[in-house]
């Protein structure tokens, strides 16, 4: 076994001075592989600490070297990328073609923020009143937090720390406490890079070191991907201890396919888009709404072999297409939606659960599995399952199929396969859904631009990355200015109306 997974504070990697850890486990052998400490109110408060510290000379620092240190890690992290893929595929299950995906979508997240001179430049107005000038600039916030989820360990943080950090904050990232391992290396690699000790930390742990970042005075805005109760939690704890708060929740992706779409092409982006990952992202595919019985039949024929003939296996097999689920928890709850799902009277059409691989009978696997008739009423419709359960929800037009989009609780993204531009933009306009793709399943925004859903599914004014990131992560200060002789004439009274 592993030695314990522990902190990255000052500069330092440091093994956790408190008694409490949690087991890590291999989800494709389901063995036992190490531990992972989890931070005490201390020493979350050391990281602060030296965040503070390091804060004032990293806020100054030009923007231009910044740049350049986020610049080295991005090589770093093109170098190491197998390294990094290798950590994630151990802990978290996802195949390695997967995890070197999801460093690149994060590492273009880097390279955005590389242009950071660019993006902090402000707005100048000559002559707001007679030789009176106007400029704003932003200026970074000082110490902010990170608290990400199980299911991206290294893009997630990615959506955010490059921003953060090229804005002229300091970090301290809290990453899941179910493959913490990609948080330190990335750290080390920062530090490497040339980062200042402080301006970039780990502490691992649960909700008492998630408590601490949110009760301490020293932290200044909270950014937070995670299950919906907890981002409910968690925008309400940190507004009212007055931080600014983002906070990306749970989805429900529903992909329309309207009667004139070229359905073998739906179907292959259907099977990417539900199953990929084990289902295990936010931006899955989790309903599919045929419209039409005969587009539903349809397509239906042609998902059933195609997921039958998933290839399912541990994450460092490269003929794999899906790895297993990330911990026996979580497999249990899906298995008990798929039950649920049939208690409740929808079809199931493949079921995963009988799934055996032979030399891994004890990783936490789950075949694809599809469900049809399901109705908004099921709960199998209503929750989020996240693993490889494809639900399909018939609707007999696009208005109803529409409808049922904009019912629903969540609002990450969306998607509709069409020929037909006139549908298409209808859906894009009227769909209230924070992205949205045409004919393309997981309309997941380049770095950019910015991610971010509606409705359950943020809570919170901005997205992660792009030009969204670069706003949560500063604020606004507008400067007037006048320098004309005679200032010191009197005082003027009135309200100044700039004449
Ligand atoms: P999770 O909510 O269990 O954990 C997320 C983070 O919150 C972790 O760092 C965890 O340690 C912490 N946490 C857990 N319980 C807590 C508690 N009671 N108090 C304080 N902190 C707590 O989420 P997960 O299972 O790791 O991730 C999967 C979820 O993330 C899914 O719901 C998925 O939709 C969501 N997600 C959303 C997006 C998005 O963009 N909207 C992106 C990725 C993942």
């Amino acid at each position: 076994m592993n030695a314990t997974v522990g902190h990255f504070i000052a500069g330092r990697s440091l093994p956790g001075y408190g008694a409490r850890t949690a087991p890590l486990y291999n989800p494709a052998t389901g063995a036992q592989t190490g531990a992972v400490a989890l931070a005490s109110r201390e020493e979350v408060e050391a990281a602060v600490a030296a965040a503070k510290a390091a804060f004032p000379a990293w806020a100054v620092t030009p923007p231009l070297r910044r740049a350049r240190i986020l610049n080295r890690f991005l090589r770093l992290l093109e170098e190491r990328i197998d390294e990094l893929a290798a950590v994630i595929t151990a802990e978290h299950g996802k195949v390695l073609s997967d995890a070197r995906g999801e460093i690149q979508r994060g590492a273009e997240v880097v390279e955005f923020a590389t242009g950071i001179p660019h993006l902090l430049k402000g707005e100048v107005t000559e002559n707001v009143g007679t030789r009176v000038d106007s400029h704003s600039l932003r200026q970074p916030l000082g110490v902010v937090a990170g608290i990400t989820p199980f299911n991206f360990p290294a893009m997630v943080p990615m959506w955010m720390f490059p921003v953060a950090l090229a804005c002229g904050n300091c970090f301290i990232l809290k990453p899941s406490e179910r493959d913490p391992t990609a948080a330190l290396l990335m750290a080390e690699w920062l530090k490497e890079a040339g980062l200042p000790d402080g301006v970039f930390q780990v502490v691992q742990g649960d909700k008492e070191a998630v408590d601490a970042l949110l009760h301490s005075s020293g932290i200044s805005a909270v950014s937070f991907v995670g299950s919906p109760p907890i981002a409910r939690y968690i925008y309400a704890t940190a507004t009212r201890t007055g931080k600014r708060a983002q906070a990306l929740g749970g989805a429900k992706n529903h992909m329309i396919v309207m009667p004139d779409a070229d359905l073998d092409q739906a179907a292959d982006a259907l099977m990417g888009a539900a199953y990929g990952s084990a289902g295990e992202r936010c931006m899955a595919v989790s309903v599919a709404v045929p419209v039409g019985e005969a587009t539903a039949d349809a397509l239906i024929e042609r998902l059933i072999p195609r997921i039958r003939a998933l290839k399912v296996g541990p994450g460092t097999d490269p003929e794999a297409e899906m790895g297993p689920l990330v911990t026996k928890a979580h497999l249990d709850k899906v298995r008990g939606y798929i039950d649920q799902g049939v208690s409740e009277g929808a079809e199931l059409l493949v079921d995963g659960r009988g799934l055996k691989l032979q030399g891994y009978e004890d990783g936490y696997f789950l075949g694809g599995t599809l469900f049809d008739r399901v109705t908004p009423e099921m709960r199998i419709y209503r929750e989020e399952i996240f693993g490889p359960v494809l639900a399909v929800t018939r609707a007999p037009d696009f208005a109803t199929a529409a409808r049922l989009i904009n019912a629903h609780a969540f609002g990450n993204g969306t998607a509709i396969f069409t020929r037909d531009g006139d549908t298409a933009r209808e859906f894009a306009h009227a769909i209230e859904v924070g992205m949205v793709g045409i004919n393309v399943p997981i309309p997941v925004p380049m770095a950019f631009h910015s991610f971010g859903g509606w409705k359950a599914s943020l809570f919170g004014d901005h997205h992660m990355h792009g030009p969204e990131g670069v706003r949560f992560y500063t604020r606004l200060k507008t400067i007037t200015t006048r320098w004309p002789a005679g200032i010191r004439a009197g005082a003027d009274f009135v309200m100044p109306t700039m004449n």
